[in-house]
């Protein structure tokens, strides 16, 4: 199937980019089935600004390549959906994000954790049964997983994607709707699907203190989430002001350089063990 992928781009024209990113694709197969992998797992906190405390974290995934470089994760990740790579990559996701919870959760921190999916993912047959199955292997609760797939995601194959994530919602596993307020059709999404979580996207966030419509958009959005019974997330939360008009507004959770950086699962704990209110 490496052939045929050559093949396809290299009809296409655009030789040299086509072929970065076949090196790349190939490069990237390797590294999923790589014992000592170069890829790894990074986690940003969220806060909790009712409580100040952290009590959820994303997983973000990274990938340091054969030249010693950090790897764009949008554009890697955008590459394996191509590829027909995802299923795979999520699953090595998942598998090392469990493993993690049940490490933290035995060193007495508990934490619920964000893992991003593709629309391929949640549509793949044996999605349900793969987290399923890991969970359990590893004494995890479900419900210390929040499941994170943009409008976009959610837009494909809809009749599937329901049911597959009222499955997902009855096993205790959590639904977040991604980049909030960029895609299409989002209110009708929020209206059928059995969603726990929006995270505004970060677009409206970065410049929060110095924007009134980003404001307004924000505060309204906060609003009509709480109507709906969710849980609002604010990601790219960058100084103190937008922290803070984040708290006038009611948001429930920021997340952001403000706080973190995404970090290593180590630095993650010294981190928290630091951290604050
Ligand atoms: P995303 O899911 O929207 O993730 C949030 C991105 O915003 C992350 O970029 C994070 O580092 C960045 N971010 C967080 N706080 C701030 C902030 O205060 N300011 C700014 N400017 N950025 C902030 P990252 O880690 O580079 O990931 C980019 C995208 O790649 C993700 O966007 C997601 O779509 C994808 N991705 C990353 N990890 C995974 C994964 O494990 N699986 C899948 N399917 N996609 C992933
Ligand atoms: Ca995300
Ligand atoms: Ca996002
Ligand atoms: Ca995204």
């Amino acid at each position: 199937d490496k052939e045929q992928l050559f093949v396809r781009y290299y009809q296409q024209g655009e030789d040299e980019a086509y072929l970065y990113k076949i090196r790349l694709i190939d490069e990237f197969k390797s590294a999923l089935e790589s014992e000592n992998s170069p890829l790894f797992m990074n986690y940003q906190p969220k806060l909790n600004i009712n409580t100040g405390k952290i009590d959820k974290l994303e997983a973000l995934i990274r990938w340091i390549n054969s030249e010693g470089q950090f790897v764009n994760p949008e554009m890697f990740v955008g590459l394996a959906e191509k590829a027909g790579l995802i299923v795979t990559l999520t699953r090595w996701v998942i598998l090392h994000v469990i493993q993690q919870i049940a490490q933290w959760n035995q060193a007495g921190y508990r934490f619920q954790v964000s893992i991003n999916l593709s629309a391929q993912d949640i549509q793949h047959e044996q999605f349900v049964d793969y987290l399923l199955t890991t969970v359990e292997k590893y004494e995890v609760e479900a419900t210390q997983i929040t499941l994170e797939l943009t409008e976009r995601d959610l837009a494909e194959n809809e009749g599937l994607v329901a049911t597959r994530l009222n499955h997902l919602k009855t096993l205790g596993f959590e639904i977040s709707v991604d980049d909030y307020g960029i895609g299409q059709s989002s209110l009708a999404k929020l209206k059928s699907l059995p969603v726990d979580e929006l995270k505004i996207d970060k677009c409206f966030i970065l410049t929060l203190d110095q924007c009134a419509k980003d404001q307004d958009i924000v505060s309204s959005t906060i609003l009509l989430g709480h109507k709906l019974g969710l849980r609002v997330v604010a990601e790219g939360v960058e100084n103190k002001e937008s922290l803070a008009l984040l708290k006038e507004f009611n948001c429930d959770y920021a997340q952001g350089y403000y706080l973190s950086k995404p970090v290593t699962a180590d630095k993650l704990i010294q981190w928290y063990d630091d951290y604050e209110p």
